[in-house]
């Protein structure tokens, strides 16, 4: 059955959410720039005559740079589309119908939808401790 979470335990669901989110965010992160690096860093290292008649090509300094940028904003947009992911969940306390964005609206069993947040399954009502 679903069950209400007390205020604790919202607290801790939001901290694990937010611990969640950041792992996911750093690890998009550490993927997008390991390959933003190796792709334009090798990429413009073996094109040297693209770089123009005579002009320096651009080293792997620069492709590090360019891939931690793009790997920081791959990351923080993971971060965010996690965590609102996460926030956006709902369930319908009555029948257990998960769903997302529709807080407050009627399920089709006559049950209303609740953030899933502050909702937690329990396998046993006799026994409420974890
Ligand atoms: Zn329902």
């Amino acid at each position: 059955m679903w069950v209400f979470r007390s205020p604790e335990e919202r607290e801790r669901w939001a901290a694990k959410t937010k611990a969640g989110a950041r792992s996911f965010g750093l690890i998009v992160f550490v993927v997008v720039s390991a390959g933003a690096i190796i792709a334009l860093g090798a990429g413009i290292s073996t094109r040297p005559q693209l770089a123009g008649a005579g002009g320096p090509p651009m080293g792997w300094g620069i492709a590090l740079l360019t891939g931690l940028a793009l790997g920081a904003a791959a990351g923080r947009e993971a971060w965010k589309w996690q965590i609102n992911g996460d926030r956006a969940r709902t369930v319908c306390p009555a029948c257990g119908t998960q769903a997302e964005h529709n807080e407050g609206l009627a399920c089709t069993c006559g049950g209303a939808f609740v953030k899933a947040s502050d909702m937690r399954w329990e396998d046993e009502p006799e026994t409420s401790d974890e």
